[in-house]
Protein backbone atom coordinates (compact mmCIF):
# COMPACT_ATOMS: atom_id res chain seq x y z
CA UNK A 1 0.00 0.00 0.00
CA UNK A 2 1.67 3.21 -0.96
CA UNK A 3 0.75 6.37 1.33
CA UNK A 4 0.60 10.21 0.64
CA UNK A 5 3.51 12.07 2.57
CA UNK A 6 1.03 13.26 4.62
CA UNK A 7 -0.52 9.93 6.20
CA UNK A 8 3.16 8.30 6.87
CA UNK A 9 2.98 5.76 10.09
CA UNK A 10 4.65 7.19 12.86
CA UNK A 11 4.55 11.33 11.84
CA UNK A 12 3.87 13.48 14.40
CA UNK A 13 3.63 16.49 11.92
CA UNK A 14 0.20 18.15 12.70
CA UNK A 15 -1.08 19.65 9.70
CA UNK A 16 -2.28 23.33 9.52
CA UNK A 17 -5.66 24.74 9.49
CA UNK A 18 -7.45 28.21 9.15
CA UNK A 19 -8.42 29.90 12.28
CA UNK A 20 -12.11 29.33 11.13
CA UNK A 21 -13.88 26.84 12.11
CA UNK A 22 -13.03 23.83 10.74
CA UNK A 23 -16.79 22.44 10.05
CA UNK A 24 -19.65 24.86 8.06
CA UNK A 25 -22.35 26.06 9.48
CA UNK A 26 -24.97 23.91 8.04
CA UNK A 27 -27.42 21.35 9.72
CA UNK A 28 -28.90 22.20 13.33
CA UNK A 29 -26.49 21.06 15.27
CA UNK A 30 -23.56 23.34 16.84
CA UNK A 31 -20.20 22.08 16.30
CA UNK A 32 -19.50 21.13 19.78
CA UNK A 33 -22.31 18.88 20.08
CA UNK A 34 -19.56 16.80 17.27
CA UNK A 35 -16.97 16.36 20.05
CA UNK A 36 -16.10 16.03 23.46
CA UNK A 37 -14.06 19.00 25.03
CA UNK A 38 -11.26 18.82 27.32
CA UNK A 39 -8.37 21.40 28.54
CA UNK A 40 -5.12 19.27 27.90
CA UNK A 41 -1.12 20.78 29.17
CA UNK A 42 1.33 19.69 26.22
CA UNK A 43 5.11 19.61 26.76
CA UNK A 44 6.74 21.71 23.76
CA UNK A 45 10.54 22.47 23.02
CA UNK A 46 10.15 26.61 22.50
CA UNK A 47 13.21 28.84 21.23
CA UNK A 48 12.59 32.06 22.93
CA UNK A 49 13.40 34.64 20.53
CA UNK A 50 15.02 37.17 23.47
CA UNK A 51 18.12 35.07 24.12
CA UNK A 52 18.07 32.10 21.54
CA UNK A 53 17.52 29.39 24.42
CA UNK A 54 15.61 26.57 23.93
CA UNK A 55 13.57 25.25 26.89
CA UNK A 56 10.24 22.62 27.39
CA UNK A 57 7.57 24.34 27.89
CA UNK A 58 4.07 23.73 29.17
CA UNK A 59 1.28 25.04 26.69
CA UNK A 60 -2.32 24.52 27.71
CA UNK A 61 -4.46 23.35 24.46
CA UNK A 62 -8.60 23.06 24.57
CA UNK A 63 -8.37 19.44 23.08
CA UNK A 64 -11.74 18.67 21.30
CA UNK A 65 -12.26 14.77 20.48
CA UNK A 66 -15.13 13.47 17.86
CA UNK A 67 -18.01 11.41 19.49
CA UNK A 68 -18.16 8.11 18.99
CA UNK A 69 -21.84 9.09 17.38
CA UNK A 70 -23.76 11.92 16.66
CA UNK A 71 -27.54 12.44 19.03
CA UNK A 72 -30.14 11.43 17.80
CA UNK A 73 -31.65 14.79 17.12
CA UNK A 74 -28.77 15.29 14.12
CA UNK A 75 -29.98 15.60 10.67
CA UNK A 76 -28.78 14.39 7.00
CA UNK A 77 -26.69 18.08 7.06
CA UNK A 78 -25.35 17.22 10.65
CA UNK A 79 -24.65 13.41 9.83
CA UNK A 80 -22.47 14.70 6.50
CA UNK A 81 -20.82 17.29 8.69
CA UNK A 82 -20.05 14.39 11.40
CA UNK A 83 -18.70 12.40 8.75
CA UNK A 84 -16.02 14.75 7.46
CA UNK A 85 -15.19 15.78 11.19
CA UNK A 86 -11.99 15.55 12.90
CA UNK A 87 -10.75 15.73 16.31
CA UNK A 88 -8.84 18.81 16.94
CA UNK A 89 -7.04 21.06 19.47
CA UNK A 90 -7.54 24.84 19.88
CA UNK A 91 -3.93 26.32 21.43
CA UNK A 92 -5.09 28.50 24.96
CA UNK A 93 -2.10 30.03 25.69
CA UNK A 94 -0.68 32.89 23.63
CA UNK A 95 2.28 33.82 25.98
CA UNK A 96 5.08 32.45 28.22
CA UNK A 97 7.75 33.66 30.36
CA UNK A 98 11.29 32.46 29.62
CA UNK A 99 12.75 29.78 31.53
CA UNK A 100 16.48 31.18 31.42
CA UNK A 101 17.02 32.40 34.56
CA UNK A 102 19.34 34.96 32.77
CA UNK A 103 16.34 36.04 30.78
CA UNK A 104 13.19 35.70 32.27
CA UNK A 105 11.32 37.57 30.11
CA UNK A 106 7.62 37.55 28.50
CA UNK A 107 7.29 36.40 24.91
CA UNK A 108 4.86 35.14 22.82
CA UNK A 109 4.16 31.68 21.10
CA UNK A 110 4.89 31.73 17.62
CA UNK A 111 6.30 28.42 16.89
CA UNK A 112 3.19 26.37 17.72
CA UNK A 113 0.48 26.69 15.16
CA UNK A 114 -2.89 28.21 17.26
CA UNK A 115 -5.30 25.31 15.93
CA UNK A 116 -3.65 22.01 14.86
CA UNK A 117 -5.59 18.15 13.99
CA UNK A 118 -5.48 15.64 16.08
CA UNK A 119 -4.16 12.16 14.36
CA UNK A 120 -4.62 9.66 16.79
ZN1 LIG B 1 14.69 34.14 27.14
Amino acid sequence: MRLSSSERPGSHHLPRLTPAAPLGRLGTMEEREFFNETTESRNHTITCPKCGQAGEYKVTWIVRRKRAQLPRNADERDRARFAKAQSYMVRRDDKLACANVRCRKPFEITQLQSIAFLTD
